[in-house]
Order: C-alpha cells, then structure tokens, then sequence
C-alpha cells in the first residue's frame, strides 16, 4: 500500500553547503552574489557544481554529508527562490553531454553519478527505471505521480536526446501510468527489480549480458533512474539546472513525508520543518547512518528515518531460524551464503549463485539476527568481480607475451628465428646505451 504521495516543498532554507566533487575547481570566491544555476565549481570528469539557489558566497569549509563522507563546501546564504534558467547553444546530439555537465545532472537514484559521462554516439536502448532504489523509498512513485500525463512524453524527449529507444521500467501492481498503458515503452516488472543493479535491468529488459565491471553504455544501452530522466527534461526543455531532489523521510511516529529540497540542505532544516525530536538515520533499511544536524543533503540522499533515540539494533549471530530462504526471489539460500562469507569462500558462493542476488534486501527485512545480509553480498560480489577482471587482465597479458613469443619464433623472409631473436637485443642494447 502507497502512502500519500504528495511532494511538499521544504521552506527556504537560510544556509546551502554545496559539496564539491573531488576533481572540481572553484569559480566563486567569498563575499560574491550568485544567481541560481551559477557554476560554483567545475571539473573535468564530474557534473557542474551550480548554486541551487542565488545566494551570496560566505565561506568554504569541510562538511559531514549525509552519507557518511565529507567534501569541501560553498557555503551560500542570503538566499532567493527566483528560479533562472541557463544560457546554453542550442540542443543537438553533439551538445547534449555539455548541457547536461552544465545542468549539473548526476543520478539521483543513490549513485550521483554524472549524466553526461554515460552519454555515446551510438546507443540502441534509453532505460528509465522508475523502481524505487533503496527500501522504504517512496521517491519515484511520488514523481511519477506527479509527472501524470507528461510522464511518457518527458521519457521520449530525453531519450530521443540520446537517439535510443525508450524503455520505462515500472513496479508491477504499483505504479501505473494514465491513459498509456498499451505505449509499447512501457514494461513491468516484480518491484523487487528496484533494488537489482543496472546489470540485472538490462538483462531483463534488453535480453543483454553486461559483463561484470563493464559499463552498459558500452555495449548500447543507457540506464537512468526516473528522477534523473525527469531532471534531464527539465534541462532539455527548460533549461532548467538540477537544484532539488525528492526525499522520503520516516518520522519518528511512522508517518511518510515525500519533500523537495534544494541540494545542499542541512538536516537541521528538515529536523525543524518536521518537528523531529529524534536520531536521523539516513539510507535503505541496511546501510544506514546515523547524521547529525549539520549533515548536508545531497543529490545522493534518498531517504531519512528518524528514529527515537536509540542506536541502531547491532547484528547478532544468526540462529538458522530458515526466514530468509522462502522470501528470496532469486531462490538462492541467503542463510548457505552467510556462512560462506565468514570465511570468504568465494569460489563456493560462486556455486550458489551468490552473483544472482538481485540486492533486494527482502532477506533483511525477515532477519530476526539483524545481519545485513544484503550488504555482505554486495560487498562479496563487488570481490568476485574484482577477481574476474584482474584474471581478464592476466590472460589478456598471458595472451599478449605468447603472442610475442610466437612472433619472434617465426622465421621473416631475411632472418632465421635464432638470427631475428640476436637481431631484437643488439638493437635494444643499443638504445638502452643511447639512453
Ligand atoms: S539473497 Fe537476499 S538480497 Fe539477494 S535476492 Fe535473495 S532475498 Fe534478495
Ligand atoms: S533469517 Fe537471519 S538468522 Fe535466520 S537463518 Fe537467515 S540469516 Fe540466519
């Protein structure tokens, strides 16, 4: 059952502090008034860093973001809500990368990642995942809502931008889309496919095999989630910058709020507007942390449940109680892999499929232990990933040095093997001296 699904807007806050990516370089300096979209910071493999609102420039500093980390920040105050379009050329295929970077378009599904950099000439498939990312979010449902009618005309834009075909991957049972559900872009799939990676909905939707460490763009298929697409509209069409993001937050009573609030919120502001007298915990249901008030929200944050105050339960050993197996909808045996993982026995959690987990915590949600099944996967499968491209890479080594070998044991039309071999270290000999 959905909660109620509007999006209320968050007051205006009275301080931004806008992290900066790593690789980006400031263009402000202190004491300097900015309308909104202004380009704070920019970097050559990241997206703008743009002032969510205008606002005047009072300091930079260090600041704990709400996931854990922390980055160097523009600290705006004196804030104005007067939204400003950007001055960009005009759209074409090959602008669409540099619009995007200026827009300071990055995924809005957890993973922040910049927009731009997925874009390539040739794509076959746009995908707009409109399942929800992390448990407990509520983020896409709401936005999908609120786009109504608009909703398949602002995917087919973007996706055009792209020069693909559209794809918008849907809950099953739970979002449904008004007056279009025969539009042949529309496909539904069980909401546990929110939480399976970029790989298991490709695989799904474009029958494709994305080897592990490898990136879908590559092989023809680009894959957004639906906020990120829906900013990306914005900037096509309006040419309108990504200032806000859509958060679900829990209070400490079980009601659901869905807010937009400007990047770079502090999370005393939305404590204050909420009226939360409690710990925040930010994330999905298994990798949370707990946030103070001066945590900034960021394009990564999804979720907020504030909690009473009492540290998160700690994981306990578990009791082989048998719970999580029946609820898997990859049928693996989430319990058999918890065992394996204690000792790191990769090869047998390769046997049991560990690679098919689809990451949709349902096994956490029954686990009476608390073990955070599902982040132990990942991380599991994050090194069996790892292994598979570092034996790629000494077999293409492999490959390469029999590949020489071979080469210099053919006989040339002038020299013997023997000769060609005595030919090849005079000639080094003679340039390492040179050298
Ligand atoms: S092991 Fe857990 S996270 Fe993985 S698919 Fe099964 S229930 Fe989902
Ligand atoms: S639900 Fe938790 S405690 Fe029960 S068997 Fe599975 S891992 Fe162990």
């Amino acid at each position: 059952m959905l909660p109620n699904l509007n999006i209320d807007d968050l007051p205006l806050p009275t301080t931004l502090a806008v992290p900066l990516a790593a690789d980006a370089q400031l263009q402000v300096q202190r004491g300097e008034t900015l309308p909104a979209g202004a380009v704070l910071a920019t970097g050559s493999h990241s997206a703008d860093c743009i002032a969510p609102r205008a606002g005047t420039v009072s300091d930079f500093r260090r600041q704990p973001l709400a996931n854990g980390n922390d980055a160097l920040c523009v600290i705006l105050q004196d804030l104005d809500d007067t939204p400003t379009p950007l001055l960009l050329p005009p759209l074409s295929a090959t602008t669409l990368p540099q619009l995007l970077k200026r827009a300071g378009i990055v995924g809005l599904g957890g993973g922040a990642f910049p927009a731009w950099r997925k874009w390539r000439q040739q794509l076959r498939y746009f995908i707009a995942n409109g399942l929800e990312t992390e448990t407990a979010a509520y983020n896409d449902a709401a936005l999908i809502a609120a786009a109504g009618d608009n909703l398949i005309a602002r995917v087919r834009t973007v996706a055009q931008t792209f020069a693909a075909t559209p794809l918008l991957a849907l809950p099953e049972g739970v979002t449904r889309v008004p007056r279009a559900n025969d539009d042949p872009m529309l496909r539904y799939l069980p909401a546990h496919y929110s939480l399976g990676n970029e790989r298991i909905l490709v695989q799904h939707l474009c029958q494709l095999d994305i080897p592990a460490m490898a990136v879908a763009a590559d092989y023809g298929v680009v894959c957004f989630n639906i906020a990120t697409v829906l900013a990306m509209a914005a900037a096509i069409d309006e040419r309108m910058p990504l200032s806000d993001r859509v958060i679900t937050v829990h209070d400490v009573d079980g009601g659901i709020h869905l807010l937009r609030v400007p990047l770079g919120t502090l999370l005393a502001e939305v404590r204050h507007y909420l009226k939360q007298n409690a710990t925040a915990l930010i994330g999905g249901a298994d990798e949370q942390q707990i946030a103070g008030d001066d945590a900034v929200i960021t394009a990564a944050t999804t979720v907020i449940h504030w909690q009473a105050d009492a540290p998160p339960r700690a994981a306990q050993a578990c009791i082989r109680c048998g719970a999580c197996e029946p609820v898997c909808p990859a049928a693996l045996a989430p319990q058999e892999l918890y065992w394996l993982a204690q000792d790191s026995r990769l090869p047998e959690m390769q046997a049991q499929r560990l690679t098919a987990c689809l990451e949709c915590r349902r096994c956490d949600e029954v686990c009476p232990s608390n073990i955070g099944l599902t982040a132990l996967f990942i991380q599991h499968k994050k090194q069996l990933a790892a292994n598979a491209a570092e034996a790629q890479l000494i077999h293409r080594r492999q490959q390469r040095f029999d590949h020489h070998e071979q080469r210099l044991a053919q006989p040339v039309a002038r020299f013997s093997a023997q000769a060609l071999k005595q030919r090849v270290a005079a000639m080094t000999k003679q340039v390492s001296k040179k050298q």
